[in-house]
Order: structure tokens, then sequence, then C-alpha cells
């Protein structure tokens, strides 16, 4: 099979150390405890890496699988959510609340740049009974950061509870998981961490328990019930049969992450560069400002077509970069450098052929942006 460098916002490429784990012979993970003792480490490596003394779990399944899990554990009929929407995902979490039976009320702004706290300070000085809220740490589809670190513990000091999805911006991005109050973070394997598509994680604070173990009524499904994860060590029991092979992959791309201690520092240093990258060629960004460190969102120039772009870069470069999706379908392109594919080799080489994408279409860069790239990646700040 002819392979492209995948530069898309997840799923990234994979270091062969990770493939070459998942093709290990494998046990059972139901029977046999020394797989329990193996998951359990891989979520204490997790805490670390997340800065959290609290419980993390694996998930058997994508990364929308904690998301949901989230809201269905913690989701009672009637229960009042406020979910912060300032993009795509951040809009979505309404549909899960809605479906476990809350009442999900939004808070838009500007999917243009982050939410603005003393705006959301002053939202909720006048309306602030919420069971818990949803916020986006990195909303993939705009690439915008959410400031966490200021959200989340004003919510907290409101005594709502915090599901942050850190899917797109986990191990790009700082996070400090305790010190931010955030209750039920969610990440994926198949962003920064670098692993394939198939796994789910979150963390979830003593307060995120303690309200599921005091609802009312029985969470209203089996496989987003976190709640049985909760004596999983003790009893050495999993409510489902563990993707072993998968977890073998993740477990060295965590090992891989952890060993990568430049690895926030050199997302900065190339998201930087390929911003100014785009800039410099005429091109502009789709955000105002908090562009987060692992997708850049380009819009597409008039009278091109985000298709077209994705498909040149294919077939003639042979690199995969991505169009987006709901409000945003059509209008953007994004170029992942997230995980291992925050390199300086690999990036360069995408922007120098979507200059020359760019360029065949008939729009003419000002600037070859794979120089450009490397030029401004290259400065020491
Ligand atoms: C990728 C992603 C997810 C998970 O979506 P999948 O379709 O399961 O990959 C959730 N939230 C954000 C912000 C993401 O970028």
């Amino acid at each position: 099979m002819e392979m492209y460098k995948m530069m898309t916002p997840g799923p990234t490429m994979t270091a062969a150390s990770v493939l070459q784990a998942r093709s290990r012979n494998f046990v059972n993970p139901d029977v046999d405890t020394d797989f329990c003792e193996e998951y359990h480490t891989i979520c204490r490596e997790l805490a670390d890496l997340l800065d959290t003394e609290n419980e993390v779990y694996i998930l058997g399944g994508e990364g929308i699988l904690a998301l949901e899990a989230a809201c269905a554990s913690l989701t009672e009929p009637g229960d009042r959510v406020l979910v912060i929407d300032n993009g795509v995902f951040g809009k979505g979490f309404a549909d899960f609340v809605k479906l476990y039976g809350g009442e999900p009320v939004l808070y838009t702004t500007d999917y243009h740049r982050p939410v603005d706290i003393e705006g959301l300070g002053d939202y909720l000085a006048g309306d602030h009974h919420f069971k818990y809220a949803t916020v986006v740490h990195c909303d993939t589809p705009s690439g915008v950061l959410n400031d966490i670190g200021a959200i989340c513990p004003m919510l907290k000091e409101y005594g709502i509870l915090t599901v942050t999805d850190a899917v797109a911006s986990m191990f790009g991005e700082e996070i400090h998981v305790d010190d931010w109050g955030i209750d039920i973070i969610c990440g994926g394997s198949q962003k920064a961490l670098s692993a394939p598509p198939g796994l789910a994680f979150v963390s979830v604070s003593g307060d995120a328990m303690r309200a599921m173990r005091h609802r009312k009524t029985p969470v209203a499904s089996f496989y987003c019930n976190l709640l049985l994860f909760q004596n999983y060590y003790e009893e050495k029991w999993f409510p489902y049969t563990m993707p072993v092979s998968d977890i073998y992959g993740f477990a060295e791309a965590v090992r891989l992450v952890r060993e990568d201690t430049d690895r926030i520092r050199r997302h900065h240093r190339i998201a930087g560069a390929v911003r100014r990258a785009v800039k410099a060629a005429g091109l502009s960004l789709y955000l105002d400002g908090g562009d987060a460190a692992t997708v850049t969102v380009i819009n597409v120039p008039d009278g091109i077509k985000d298709t077209d772009i994705i498909r040149v870069m294919k077939e003639q470069y042979h690199i995969l970069i991505a169009g987006s999706f709901d409000v945003l379908a059509g209008k953007v392109i994004r170029l992942g450098h997230m995980g291992n594919n925050a390199n300086t080799d690999d990036v360069a080489q995408m922007m120098a052929a979507l200059t020359k994408t760019l360029d065949q279409l008939g729009f003419h860069c000002q600037c070859d942006m794979g120089e450009i790239f490397l030029k401004e990646v290259s400065v020491v700040f």
C-alpha cells in the first residue's frame, strides 16, 4: 500500500514501536490479573502526565466515548447543565446532555476566539444553578484553545462540576487537572498521544465520583457508566473485555510521551512558525487569536475548493491534510501538527507542498511557506 504523510489533526502518524506493541501476543484480560496490573500502571502514568491524583480509566472505544460517558454518568433527568459553546465540539455536548434527560443551557460565544473569562464570570454571577458544566480545551474544527485553567476553577467556586474535553490538546498543551479543578477530563488515543484510534480515557475526581454514587436514578447506559470502573483494581474486574492489543500500543505511546520532555515547547514553536508562514504567504487564519498548538486552521482562499486542496496534496504530494465539518465545512483547511506530527521535517514538507498546491489551483502565495517555516522555527525566543 502506498502511504502518505498523515498530517491531519488526528489521527496522526504512529511510531513503529507503537505498531509493534500492538502486534504482540496477548493475554486474556478478563482472567489474567497481570493485565489488570498493566492497565493500572498505564492509568497511573497518565495521571502523572495530567498532574492529578484522580483515578484514570481507559475505555474501550473512540474519543467520543469519553465525552458521552462523562455526560451519561453525571446526568440525571431534569439536571441543568451549562454547555460552554464556542465551537462544534463545545455545542455538541448539548446532544449528550439531552440524550440522558438533562437540560442543556448553552452559553454561546464567537467561534473565532476563546471564551472571554470576564464575560463568563458575569454570566455565572447571574445564573449558576448547574450540576455540571462542559467545556472544550482545543475545539479542533476551528482550533480554538479555551483557557480551562481559568474557566474550571471559576465554575468550581460555584460548586459546579467540570467536564473538559481535552482530546485534541492533551500532551501538546499544558494541563494540570488537580490545580485547575477538572472533575472529568476526556482524552483519546489518536491525537497528540499518536496511537491509532480506538481508545478513550478519563480522569475522575472524588467530587464527580460522589455525584455518581449519590444519583437517585441509575445511569441509563452500561458501556458509558463510569461508576462500573470504580472498584476494578480491587476486584480485578472490568465491565467488558478490554481491547488488549490496543492497550499494548497505547502503553508504548504513553511511554514515548513521558520520555519526550520537550514536547509542549516543541508544539508551541512549530505552531508559531506555521502561523507566521501562513500569514507571510498572504493566507488568513480562521481564528482572531487563541490558536491551539496542535492544529492550524486556515481560511480557504476565494475561488478554491477545500476538497481540491486536499485532493492535490494527497495525490501529488502524498500528504493528507483535513477540511473541517459542521458550520465550518468547506470554509477552512486544517493542518495537524500534534504528537508525532509536531516535527520540523514533516511540517516543512507539508508547508512546501501546500504552497505548490495552492499555486496550481490559482492562489499565488507571497512566499514559499516551507522556507519561511524553516526560518521561523529555528528562531530562538
Ligand atoms: C477528535 C476529537 C474528539 C473525539 O472524536 P472522535 O470522533 O472519537 O475521534 C473529541 N473532541 C475533540 C475536541 C476532538 O478533536
